[in-house]
């Protein structure tokens, strides 16, 4: 008998974990779990050595060291037109990664029984804080439709909002699928908040990975009446190839910022000073890191895309984040795999290359079946040899 407790029973362990495990087993390039194999921008590393060597070895404050409090306020400030002065002390919670900043803000905003809306497929740890907070889950499916990107009915959208809505998580750019919501998803999704009285949730830690000019970032509180409602999470990890570091935050105007904060402190109460610091020096300036990284993800995107098109997957647009999303029935079929998650262990054993079964990301597990995630955030020549790899499934 399992003595996991029964409101995390479900969730097993990560795929993340169980699949960098696999692929280490077996050898693999790993494509499966979404972390960079460089090494992150040396003004960071090196602000954060500076900081070790100053003293800056203890507890930090409870919402963050001032510098990356302004400097994440600053940032955020420029997304509003005209900028708006996100206040550093009052609005911005330092936390332990995207990944804190989730159950800080669950725990400390939504009561059990409150309804929370999430698109799926959804990151996984999305469902788990649902639980931990004891909220009731309400799904939306994104689907490809007729231009090939995911998308949603709106109908489905409009029913899923009701009297018991407390949240809707909004992941934007999304992982797993690659989409960035467009400004009238965004439109639509701000008036049935505003209708409804609905906090927004928002995942933004791929803000900065977009590669269509035509499909910009755009940050749900930037949008009229929504600032009031909505609490913004992000990450240093995705735009900065920090995924180790562990430094996210969550923005919001103070009434919600207390709750973020009424759990963070019971959470971790702080996260690690001198990489705060390091932070701080690549958020006040980033130089042309991002831009470097992106050109880099754009190119490994077209070369895998390319590759999984001739061998026979269908592929969807990656106009954002660093994974793309395939339908692989048609190459399961030559190999006799029945779903994805037999398709990811063929491929892995077949040609050495892990990929993530989106199935997990879904609550009925059938709907993500027929799809695998490949991740695309390293460097050129892993690309290449993946890409090599991958040509033993051709026919
Ligand atoms: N949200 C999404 C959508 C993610 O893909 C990830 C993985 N980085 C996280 C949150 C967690 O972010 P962090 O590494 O900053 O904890
Ligand atoms: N966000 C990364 C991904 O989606 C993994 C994060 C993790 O390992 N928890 O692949």
């Amino acid at each position: 008998m399992s003595s996991v407790s029964l409101r995390l029973q479900p969730f097993g362990t990560t795929i993340f974990a169980e699949m960098t495990a696999l692929a280490l087993q077996h050898n693999a390039v790993n494509l499966a779990q979404g972390f960079p194999d460089f090494d992150g921008p040396e003004p960071a590393k090196e602000a954060a050595k500076r900081a070790i060597d100053a003293g800056h070895s203890q507890y930090a404050r409870m919402f963050g060291v001032p510098r990356l409090n302004a400097a994440v306020a600053g940032a955020f400030s420029r997304r509003f037109e005209p900028s708006f002065g996100v206040e550093p002390d009052a609005h911005v919670t330092i936390t332990s990664g995207c990944t804190e900043a989730l159950p800080s803000t669950f725990l400390g905003l939504i009561n059990p029984g409150d309804e929370v809306i999430l698109f799926e497929p959804f990151y996984d740890s999305y469902r788990a804080c649902v639980a931990l907070a004891g909220a009731v889950p309400r799904f939306v499916t994104l689907r490809p439709d007729g231009s090939g990107r995911f998308g949603f009915v709106e109908s489905e959208l409009r029913s899923a909002f009701g009297t018991r809505t407390r949240a809707i998580l909004l992941n934007t750019p999304h992982n797993p699928t690659g989409k960035v919501f467009t400004r009238a998803e965004l439109e639509l999704i701000a008036a049935l908040c505003r209708q409804h009285n609905t906090l927004a949730i928002t995942d933004e830690v791929y803000e900065h990975l977009t590669y269509e000019p035509s499909l910009p970032h755009i940050s749900l509180a930037t949008l009229p009446g929504m600032w009031e409602r909505t609490v913004t999470l992000s990450s240093l990890g995705k735009s900065f190839s920090l995924t180790g570091w562990k430094i996210g935050w969550a923005i919001a105007p103070a009434n919600l910022t207390a709750g973020v904060r009424a759990a963070h402190q019971f959470l971790t109460f702080a996260t690690a000073t001198p990489l705060q610091h390091g932070a701080a020096a690549v958020i006040e300036n980033p130089g042309p890191i991002v831009e470097d990284y992106k050109r880099l993800f754009r190119r490994n995107r077209d070369i895998l895309a390319g590759v999984l098109g001739e061998l026979g997957f269908r592929t969807f647009p990656s106009d954002g984040t660093y994974f793309i999303m395939a339908d692989h029935t048609a190459v399961s079929r030559r190999l006799g795999a029945a779903d994805d998650r037999a398709f990811c262990q063929k491929m892995i054993e077949r040609c050495g290359v892990a990929a993530i079964p989106p199935s997990v990301f879904y609550e009925n597990r059938e709907h993500g079946r027929d799809f695998v995630r490949f991740a695309y955030c390293k460097k050129a020549e892993t690309i290449d040899e993946s890409v090599r790899r991958l040509r033993a499934l051709a026919k």
